[in-house]
């Protein structure tokens, strides 16, 4: 069981899905945590659960595609707990899912908005903070599609593959402070994002069952283990829940 007691850890994308299974992780894990996402009533009722179950947290409406919503967010969890441990950028959009020759140009950028430059904002923001105390945490969760093109989702795959790039730079820049940065992979995990891809039908991802798809507690535990030391081995690397030693690692079932 890891132990995070005394660390403050942001996650983006807390409203549901990934991003609330890992804050609850975090926080049966003894992390005070942040909550942030635009969804302000969701962040707010996942908030109290974990106060309800003894754990601390706190929700900030941000939208990470604005740096100014970063920067207080950021600002926010440095004066309420004292410090910075942990930033989890796991906010992300699959829509607009849909052919480049049609696309929106205006919808198309405000998704890789969201699943790129939210990443810069975060990664740009926390570094400072975690360079100056010599220590901390950033983890993206990125994707397969970072590595694989698919029909549908040229903004997907271009803005994950941006952000797979930009955690690799960042982890060039912030390793010798001390301050590890990783993404994680998580493969395909049960939630919203997957039931908006289902109902696309237009690449083989919305073909699957949702039998075939992880529970988002897999990567919530996964993001935990990180935080909680793992991430200094895999700095400058990508994690994925696909590959089975890591599985082990982190204590889930091999198969
Ligand atoms: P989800 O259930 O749709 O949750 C997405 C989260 O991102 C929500 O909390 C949403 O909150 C937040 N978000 C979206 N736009 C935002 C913005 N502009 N500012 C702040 N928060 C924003 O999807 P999920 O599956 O948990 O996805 C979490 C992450 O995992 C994403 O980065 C996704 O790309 C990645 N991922 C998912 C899968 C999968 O199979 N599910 C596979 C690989 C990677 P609000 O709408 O309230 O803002």
């Amino acid at each position: 069981m890891s132990d995070l007691s005394g660390k403050a850890i942001i996650v983006t994308g807390a409203s549901r899905g990934i991003g609330a299974a890992t804050a609850l992780e975090l926080a049966q894990s003894g992390a005070s945590v942040i909550l942030a996402a635009r969804s302000e009533q969701d962040i707010k009722h996942n908030a109290q659960q974990i106060r309800n179950h003894g754990g601390q947290a706190e929700a900030v409406t941000c939208d990470v595609s604005k740096y100014k919503d970063v920067e207080a967010l950021i600002s926010h969890c440095e004066s309420t707990f004292g410090r910075l441990d942990g930033l989890v950028n796991n906010a992300g959009v699959i829509e607009p899912i849909g052919h480049i020759a049609t696309s929106d140009p205006n919808a198309w950028n405000h998704a890789t908005t969201i699943n790129f430059n939210g990443v810069y904002h975060g990664i740009r923001a926390a570094l400072p903070i975690m360079m100056a105390q010599q220590h901390g945490t950033i983890i993206t969760v990125g994707s397969g599609a970072a590595h694989s093109a698919l029909e549908g989702w040229s903004h997907y795959c271009a803005s994950k593959a941006a952000a797979h790039m930009l955690t690799l730079c960042a982890h060039k820049e912030a390793a010798s402070f001390g301050v590890d940065v990783v993404s994680l992979s998580p493969g395909t995990v049960a939630t919203e994002m997957q039931i908006l891809i289902k109902a696309s039908g237009i690449n083989p991802v919305s073909q699957l069952e949702t039998s075939d798809h992880l529970e988002a507690e897999w990567p919530a535990k996964a993001i935990t283990w990180l935080c909680s030391g793992g991430a200094t081995d895999y700095s400058g690397q990508e994690v994925s829940l696909r590959d089975a030693d890591i599985r082990q690692k982190i204590g889930l079932a091999i198969n």
